[in-house]
């Protein structure tokens, strides 16, 4: 049984705008596509700055689907820059390219937004397979559109970090030494510069569960992760300093959980709950299960790659 957990202090809020996305990729633990229709309300979003506040909590981690297509998506960071707090985009890169958003690049840089992006490998036949034909020359359009504005260059204060996800049934590599290949691969080949590279372990839940089961790797797949365990990640987990909410503003441990419909151990289970009664975070349990062994596996998996 996966060891139980406790949080820490509340510092980041991750939030799912929708599941609606511009690409439908065969690794998504979202099962994100263009006929996804769930999109946060209005009246839901403006909850985010007011729980901001109220907890004082540092960061906001802005996801979906493709986060950038929802309406509220500028709004929602205009209104939360003015707490001072960082705020993430992660970004698939390939909106950046779509017809609607040519000023979507300025405006994350003039919000100094942090754009968290995915690319799950420095050649395209990876890319494309697991992201869809044509995805990786429209990703290494729109990074260099990034770094035309700064982001990801030395001196700069716009951060442009990347995510690699192995491509088939198996551990990430160490996410330091990956990191300087995806770096000297970019920059020889396509002069792309990027901050950090975090290596995510695949979580065998949704539109990647299927892709195993179909290839008849599932139970392989979490074998490894339950003997991979590393107990030195227990105290890193980021559900350990996260809440997650989804489109309907629902709150979760994190966003794995929120895509298994596995509630948060708490009578409080919205925005509109924590907002109007007062949670004390550090200490209260998390609730696990068999997919949680996907983060602590080897060197660990978060939001924000590796563990250790
Ligand atoms: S992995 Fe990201 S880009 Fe791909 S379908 Fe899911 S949300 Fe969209
Ligand atoms: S899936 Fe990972 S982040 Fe989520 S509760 Fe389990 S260990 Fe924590």
């Amino acid at each position: 049984m996966f060891p139980a957990l406790k949080r820490n202090n509340l510092s980041t809020l991750q939030v799912n705008l929708g599941y609606k996305c511009n690409q439908a990729c065969s690794h998504c633990h979202v099962d994100a596509g263009p006929n996804r229709t769930e999109m946060m309300d209005d009246e839901t979003i403006r909850l985010i700055p007011r729980i901001i506040e109220k907890y004082k909590i540092s960061c906001l981690d802005i996801t979906g689907g493709a986060p950038e297509i929802h309406n509220g998506f500028k709004n929602l960071i205009l209104e939360s820059n003015k707490l001072g707090i960082d705020i993430i985009d992660r970004c698939n890169l390939t909106i950046l390219t779509e017809d609607g958003y040519e000023d979507l690049a300025q405006f994350l840089a003039d919000q100094n937004v942090i754009v968290t992006a995915s690319l799950p490998c420095y050649e395209k036949n990876n890319v494309d397979k697991q992201r869809g034909i044509g995805v990786f020359e429209r990703s290494i359009t729109a990074l260099k559109e990034l770094n035309k504005l700064g982001y990801g260059k030395n001196g700069s204060n716009l951060i442009l970090n990347l995510v690699y996800n192995p491509i088939g049934p198996c551990l990430p590599p160490p996410q330091k030494s990956l990191e300087l290949a995806y770096k000297r691969e970019l920059l020889e080949k396509f002069n792309v510069y990027f901050n950090n590279l975090y290596t995510i372990t695949n979580m065998p839940i949704k539109r990647f569960a299927k892709d195993l089961i179909a290839k008849g790797e599932y139970q392989n797949y979490n074998r490894l992760l339950l003997e991979s365990f590393n107990s030195e990640n227990i105290d890193n987990l980021m559900c350990k300093y996260i809440i997650s909410v989804n489109w309907k503003g629902e709150i979760f441990d994190c966003d794995f959980n929120q895509q298994l419909g596995i509630s948060i151990n708490s009578k409080l289970k919205t925005l509109n709950e924590i907002l109007n009664h007062d949670v004390e975070w550090p200490g209260k349990s998390i609730t696990v299960g068999q997919h949680c062994y996907g983060c602590t596996a080897g060197s660990g998996s978060s939001c924000s790659g590796s563990l250790n």
